[in-house]
């Protein structure tokens, strides 16, 4: 599998495009059009993985799907974040309504998409429609896990005490790397210090 790493117009916000025999998945959508186009080439899409529903990771969402041909795939509480001008995080109050192109996860569950299995795993507390994703032992964290540090917990519908719990759930997980949704990629052995660190914090807060 190769990984095309695309930064978004607000935040530098990533869009990664997996690309496997002639086929690609599109994780993320806050690039123009033109630079996924671009990354996409030939293959065929077979599907878009959305993280959360922050406008720097979802903004053009619709436009790839209707252009790809493709479903969208998010948590079932995505709704709630990309409907509220507060919530969604758009620099204008701009929300998005139209859910035509999704489908729904519920949970965690396994996906597959043409050449591609996915397990993701409901991890919220950055917000409540936080998913992560698995391919070929790769964890996309959207904005649970950065390379030095863990996504924001002050936000409307953020929870601390969900985000220990996503912690914890993820520090059961096996993989080998992590793409975030901003800054760099770290791996497992990283990661599992890191998260180590961040329980210590959030528990100390929400227990007080
Ligand atoms: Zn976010």
């Amino acid at each position: 599998m190769e990984i095309k790493t695309l930064v978004g117009d607000y935040l530098d916000a990533h869009v990664y495009v997996l690309k496997n025999n002639g086929e690609c998945l599109i994780i993320d959508c806050g690039a123009k059009l033109n630079k996924v186009k671009e990354a996409v080439g030939t293959d065929r899409v077979v599907g878009i993985l959305l993280t959360h529903g922050h406008f720097d990771h979802s903004c053009y969402c619709n436009e790839y799907a209707e252009t790809f041909g493709c479903k969208i795939f998010a948590n079932e509480n995505i709704q709630i974040t990309m409907t509220d001008s507060v919530a969604i995080y758009s620099e204008d109050y701009s929300t998005i309504d139209d859910f035509s192109y999704f489908e729904f996860i519920k949970g965690d569950r396994n996906l597959s998409l043409g050449n591609f299995n996915i397990s993701c795993y409901y991890c919220p507390g950055h917000s409540i429609c936080c998913e992560c994703y698995i391919s070929d032992n790769i964890l996309f964290s959207g904005d649970v896990l950065f390379e030095n540090g863990i996504g924001r917990t002050d936000l409307k519908n953020s929870d601390k005490k969900q985000m220990f719990e996503s912690l914890c759930k993820l520090e059961n997980v096996k993989f080998e790397k992590v793409y975030s949704g901003h800054g760099g990629s770290s791996d497992y052995a990283f990661q599992m210090k890191n998260i180590k660190i961040f329980k210590r914090f959030l528990s100390r807060e929400f227990k007080e």
